[in-house]
């Protein structure tokens, strides 16, 4: 009856541990399938000159609508696909039909500045990813500079020379670089001056709370002090109320982007939010 209870907690343990592995298995098996099935879809959310709720870019955010499931989150699914080497062909397939659709509305005379696609850092691992790059912008026909790139703080936790060479590619090439979740991780002044980062997002963690704590204030504030110094603009994410909008724009933040704004949407509905030259948020009746 000793062992017995004794090995219990392990029994549980390793049955969770199994159901777990399971249940990824079958995630990456489906998310190979997902590409030729057609079950990805970019979503929109977008990016404000928050003194005019003027739309100026859009981030393009990757929804896989599975079979049985539902919708899975990015959150669940990318690290899945990094794993498994099919962030790849999923990084890939994302940037050209963010493209496209950016084409297909500046062509139709919207008026929005860029589009901005989120980047693992496992798709710098060939070496070849500004050619791609370079490849999905002649064929969609966008500039350059209307592509902006997100890449998350991690990037300064690698110290590849790989990476940071292709990174000066792509500044060279005018494509815009965006250091994401700003604040989260691994970021050192020495390691940020080093990098040719166009764009600094404050991650949402710090602006969620910001009415709460005086700490994130000074934060925020010392971000778009060290911003201003690399010549880089700054935005703040995760904003979701007026009172968190007007506290940023009054310690000049000039960019945000957030629920209080909008909501990711599908590419007809942001279309339409473009068609209308609407100003954001909605709901204060300023659209003209
Ligand atoms: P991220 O790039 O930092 O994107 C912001 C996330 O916050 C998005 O979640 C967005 O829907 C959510 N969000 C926006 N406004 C608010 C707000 O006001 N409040 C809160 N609580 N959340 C807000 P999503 O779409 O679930 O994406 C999660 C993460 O997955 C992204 O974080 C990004 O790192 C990654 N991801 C999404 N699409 C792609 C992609 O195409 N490629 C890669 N490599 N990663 C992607
Ligand atoms: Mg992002
Ligand atoms: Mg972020
Ligand atoms: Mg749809």
């Amino acid at each position: 009856r000793h062992r017995a209870e004794s090995t219990l907690p392990w029994v549980a343990y390793s049955e969770a541990l199994e159901a777990e592995t399971q249940a990824r298995v079958g995630l990456t098996q489906a998310l190979r399938r997902a590409l030729e099935n057609d079950e990805f879809e970019v979503h929109f959310q977008p990016k404000v000159d928050m003194a005019t709720g003027r739309v100026i870019a859009a981030e393009a955010l990757l929804r896989w609508n599975h079979p049985t499931r539902g919708l899975v989150s990015p959150g669940v699914f990318i690290p899945i696909a990094e794993q498994s080497q099919l962030i790849g062909p999923i990084g890939e397939w994302t940037l050209r039909r963010a493209c496209q659709h950016l084409k297909a509305w500046s062509d139709a005379g919207l008026d929005l500045v860029r589009v901005a696609v989120n980047v693992s850092l496992i798709q710098f691992r060939s070496g070849h990813f500004p050619d791609q790059v370079r490849r999905i912008l002649d064929e969609s026909g966008i500039e350059p500079q209307q592509l902006s790139l997100e890449i998350t703080e991690s990037v300064f936790a690698s110290e590849s020379t790989l990476l940071l060479e292709q990174l000066r590619a792509l500044r060279a090439m005018n494509v815009r670089l965006s250091l994401d979740d700003f604040g989260t991780g691994y970021s050192s002044l020495l390691y940020l001056q080093h990098y040719p980062f166009d764009e600094i997002k404050i991650d949402q963690g710090f602006v969620a709370d910001l009415m709460q704590r005086n700490f994130n204030r000074n934060l925020i504030d010392a971000v778009r002090r060290l911003a201003q110094a690399l010549d880089a603009e700054i935005i703040a994410e995760g904003i979701e109320a007026a009172d968190v909008r007007d506290e940023l724009l009054a310690m000049g933040i000039q960019f945000g982007q957030g629920f209080y704004y909008s909501m990711p949407l599908e590419a007809e509905d942001f279309r339409w939010l473009l068609e209308r030259r609407s100003h954001l948020p909605l709901t204060r009746g300023r659209t003209e």
